[in-house]
């Protein structure tokens, strides 16, 4: 309306110029040109590729029913969601990690998602538990479990990386079994958090009041493979193949059609709310904020400050810091602290040595020249000094 406005001024007080030259009409040109072209660019945002990920396959089963494989179960909705949208939008380009019975590591399917430059990144999984009465769906976002049961889901899921070779060196180290590796998930991804969460709740909104399933609702925990994707990005847990009456539904053409109708009526919902977004000006904004979650925001559950403490130093000044200041690089959780009468500003408090090491090198992509310093009782104190308080 502005532009259309600006136009018409611009027109009425070009018109007079035109009627007296040449240049006046060249100059009327070019402005429209520009108006026109400022206004195209608030409304060309459009999700042009997905990438749908069907969990496990090949030599790799997933979660085993009595009767059903998890990789069979995922596959079967996985091309069902894809066909339905491609159907709706054949503009859409809809990327496929496996269309087949094939093992495909976790590190390819996250590089899939970001060579394609996806927009939207869908794992699609089914979950077990010792409990067979345990039923229901589940969507993650990634982030840091709150409880054990979301951990136990993500550690499940991870551990699919034990079917690589050398999966210790491609995956730096991450040990999927250990519930202390999982602290790097602290490590959120900040720009695409609340997308993925809203893309979540959609989704577990059309299980529950279109499929009538039983929700457990949205959860946070630390899967490999949403971490590496720097898009937006789901991981459904469709139902529990632990569950009779659960794997019976799973495993029916008329179950299945369900549970991918619903992930693609949420994701329906999700991309017409995002295009009519005003927030979202044009693509370039889109690529230029997805390319700074690749920098994860940083949250360390605080330790108490009497025990001996961890912490990774970012930045010390002899005046204070606002926490918000550019220098800190958009992380988060920030400490600070006065020692010797300097301001020093740290991040996460852990008494794991391990787990601070983790923390400081995912931090130093942002900053280079920060490390780990130790506390005890508030007052810092050396690391060896700290090693052998640990040791005593
Ligand atoms: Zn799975």
């Amino acid at each position: 309306m502005k532009i259309f406005l600006m136009n018409i001024i611009t027109f009425n007080i070009l018109s007079k110029l035109i009627k007296r030259s040449s240049i006046g009409l060249i100059l009327f040109s070019s402005c429209l040109l520009v108006s026109n072209n400022c206004y195209s660019q608030k409304h060309n945002y459009r999700i042009k590729t997905i990438v749908i990920d069907a969990g496990h396959g090949g030599k790799d089963p997933g979660a085993l029913g009595k009767k059903v494989r998890e990789k069979d179960i995922v596959l079967k909705i996985a091309l069902k969601l894809g066909s339905y949208i491609e159907q709706t939008y054949p503009n859409l380009k809809v990327i496929y990690t496996r269309k087949t019975d094939v093992f495909i590591p976790l590190n390819e399917r996250s590089n899939i998602a970001n060579h394609s430059n996806a927009d939207l990144f869908i794992s699609i999984h089914a979950n077990s538990n010792p409990n067979p009465k345990i039923r229901g769906t589940e969507t993650y976002t990634l982030g840091l479990h709150k409880t054990q049961e979301n951990l136990r889901v993500a550690m499940k899921e991870n551990s699919v990386m034990l079917y690589e070779e050398d999966y210790s060196t491609k995956y730096e180290g991450f040990d999927p079994n250990n519930p202390a590796s999982y602290i790097i998930f602290n490590l959120m991804q900040g720009v695409n958090r609340d997308k993925s969460i809203d893309l979540a709740e959609l989704t577990e909104a059309q299980f529950k009041n279109r499929a009538g399933r039983h929700s457990r609702g949205v959860r946070e925990a630390g899967f490999w493979v949403l971490k590496q994707v720097s898009t937006p990005s789901i991981l459904v847990e469709v139902g529990f193949v632990s569950n009779p009456t659960e794997e019976k539904y799973l495993n029916t053409i008329n179950g299945q059609d369900y549970l991918a109708s619903a992930i693609y009526r949420a994701f329906k919902q999700y991309k017409n709310k995002i295009e009519d977004s005003s927030v979202v000006l044009n693509r370039k904004k889109i690529e230029k904020s997805d390319s700074v979650t690749s920098y994860p925001n940083v949250a360390v559950a605080k330790k108490n400050d009497s025990e001996l403490i961890y912490c990774v130093q970012i930045k010390s000044s002899s005046k204070k810091i606002p926490l918000n200041s550019r220098e800190f690089k958009s992380l988060t959780n920030i400490e600070e602290r006065i020692s010797s009468g300097t301001y020093k500003y740290t991040i996460g408090a852990t008494d794991n040595y391990r787990e601070i090491i983790l923390l400081q090198r995912k931090i130093r992509e942002k900053i280079k020249d920060c490390f780990v310093v130790a506390y005890y009782k508030g007052k810092r104190i050396s690391l060896s000094k700290a090693k052998k308080l640990q040791k005593s």
